[in-house]
């Protein structure tokens, strides 16, 4: 009978574990804790955090950090954080993913329209005059300038 044989990209490891909490994908036994509260497993059946990290041990540069990969649906909540025995906080894998993708100009257009924007006003959304409009309309305060040469000066 032939064996099967999984390939391991060590290469593609090594730059992830490069990278500011991308490393901690090792230390994942597999157990599916991060799963149980994680809001974007419950909206979509592609997106599993555990499964995540299992394609990181492997090393599966192209599903992971290609254009349309799953890790952009992540919201960002934590969950996982707190819920990991083993410390891996899968999000910070996964925005370590996201910074690799970066790199690579294999972030979603959504996601550059978003960084382009915050480099050009300090913003993610733009202000328009009808939200300021309808900000005078609720008795609110006109939103303020943000320090935008700052920010530029950050991201630098
Ligand atoms: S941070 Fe992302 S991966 Fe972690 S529980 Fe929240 S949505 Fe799921
Ligand atoms: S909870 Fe931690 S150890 Fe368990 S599958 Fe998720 S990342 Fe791996």
């Amino acid at each position: 009978m032939e064996k099967k044989t999984t390939s391991i990209n060590e290469k593609f490891r090594q730059r992830l574990n490069s990278v500011i909490g991308g490393d901690a994908y090792n230390f994942c036994y597999q157990c599916g804790a991060c799963v149980g509260d994680c809001p974007a497993a419950l909206y979509s059946d592609k997106f599993n955090p555990r499964d995540i990290m299992l394609k990181a041990q492997l090393g599966d540069e192209e599903d992971l950090t290609g254009e349309d990969s799953i890790i952009w649906n992540c919201t960002n909540c934590y969950s996982c954080y707190e819920r990991c025995p083993q410390a891996v906080r899968p999000i910070e894998v996964i925005i370590a993913l996201k910074n690799v993708t970066f790199n690579k100009m294999t972030n979603p257009q959504v996601v550059k329209d978003i960084v382009a924007s915050v480099r050009e006003s300090g913003r993610t959304v733009k202000i328009t005059t009808l939200s300021d409009k309808r900000r005078e309309e609720l008795g609110l305060k006109k939103i303020g300038m943000v320090p935008i040469e700052e920010i530029r000066k950050l991201i630098k």
